[in-house]
């Protein structure tokens, strides 16, 4: 019987879970960036200013979703902004439910870049609590990780490399939905923005979490511009319809996959193998939690737009790397066996 991994049942919606806008440090307005992204045919953006959580429910509409996020940083040396030699944890926080209206935590450095002051009366959280105590350390962000779940958001963490972090800082990061396994802003910069070891690394560790390609768009440069940090890194969700809702069920229960370009039509598990349907590709890969990695190539080079893989009975997970003729990669997320049965 066949066991479909991304839901045979709903449609794709194209969506950028990582955005800026002049309400902190970008240089569009949110009507902009809608605008922007619908003419390149997205359904959703998420919109995560830096500590600033303004719903802007009023931007959507039949062909276009606003997700209410806010992204938040801990600086090493608690030091806002942060030296340009130090580490840094940035995490994208989204509300699962469109009424969230309240920002569980709230950094008085922070929210106060670009135009966010003129926005304050907009943010709506409790003034009684303390704010919240933003040390770099491990324990810190593993209890702001747990506040922001439980208030019910999503959480991703955002661009490590960016962030100078390595195995000894994110190895110790407990309970992420998500990690960006490509952030599009890093990668205009030049710095290594796509990081599927990463992934791997917190997967190896037992973590069970999905991958994500965001922009991080700020928009100094236009659109087309080679520097221009848009449209570069996105998911595809599979929902049964555009709203709020549904969308954030399907990216909670892992309905997606992760994209720069390449698209995945169809996944699933039948008979002990799992079957891949994508656009033309020149290579599509099944990698594991175990070296034996296999990967497929078109005939006469050239590209292939399905493929199967035998399943290891023994490994834990296995996830699907698609990549096409400009070196642009679609990732599946990780697949645990005993999600299988
Ligand atoms: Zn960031
Ligand atoms: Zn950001």
């Amino acid at each position: 019987m066949k066991k479909y991994l991304l839901p045979q049942e709903g449609s794709f919606y194209k969506a950028n879970l990582h955005t800026h806008t002049n309400i902190t440090d970008g240089d569009l307005s949110p009507e902009e960036v809608k605008a922007l992204y619908k003419a390149h045919g997205y359904s959703v953006v998420a919109y995560t200013d830096h500590d600033m959580m303004i719903p802007h429910h009023d931007l959507s509409d039949d062909d276009f979703l606003a997700l209410t996020g806010f992204e938040v940083a801990f600086n090493e040396g608690n030091l806002y902004p942060a030296k340009m030699e130090s580490k840094c944890c940035h995490l994208c926080m989204i509300a699962l439910s469109p009424d969230t209206k309240e920002q569980p935590c709230w950094n008085p450095k922070y929210a106060y870049l670009g135009h966010a002051k003129e926005h304050h009366g907009e943010v709506c959280f409790d003034k009684s609590k303390p704010f919240f105590d933003r040390d770099y350390t491990h324990e810190s962000v593993n209890e702001m990780i747990r506040k922001c779940r439980d208030a019910g958001f999503f959480v991703t963490y955002n661009h490590p490399t960016w962030s100078f972090e390595d195995f000894r800082q994110y190895s110790g990061y407990e309970g992420m939905h998500a990690m960006e396994i490509y952030n599009h802003d890093a990668e205009v910069y030049g710095y290594p923005a796509y990081v599927p070891q990463i992934y791997d690394d917190l997967l190896r560790l037992g973590k069970r979490i999905y991958p994500v390609a965001a922009d991080d768009n700020h928009n100094r440069f236009p659109d087309g511009h080679p520097k221009c940090d848009s449209c570069g890194g996105f998911v595809m969700i599979k929902a049964r319809e555009l709203a709020y809702r549904p969308i954030m069920d399907s990216l909670f229960r892992g309905d997606f996959y992760a994209s720069t370009g390449p698209l995945i039509h169809e996944l699933y598990f039948e008979n002990g193998q799992v079957h891949v349907k994508c656009s033309p590709a020149m290579r599509v890969s099944f990698s594991m939690d175990r070296r034996r990695f296999l990967s497929a190539y078109g005939e006469n080079g050239e590209p292939l737009t399905e493929a199967t893989f035998a399943l290891d009975p023994d490994a834990i997970y296995f996830r699907i790397t698609v990549r096409d003729e400009h070196g642009h990669y679609a990732n599946t997320r990780a697949y645990f066996l005993d999600e299988l049965n």
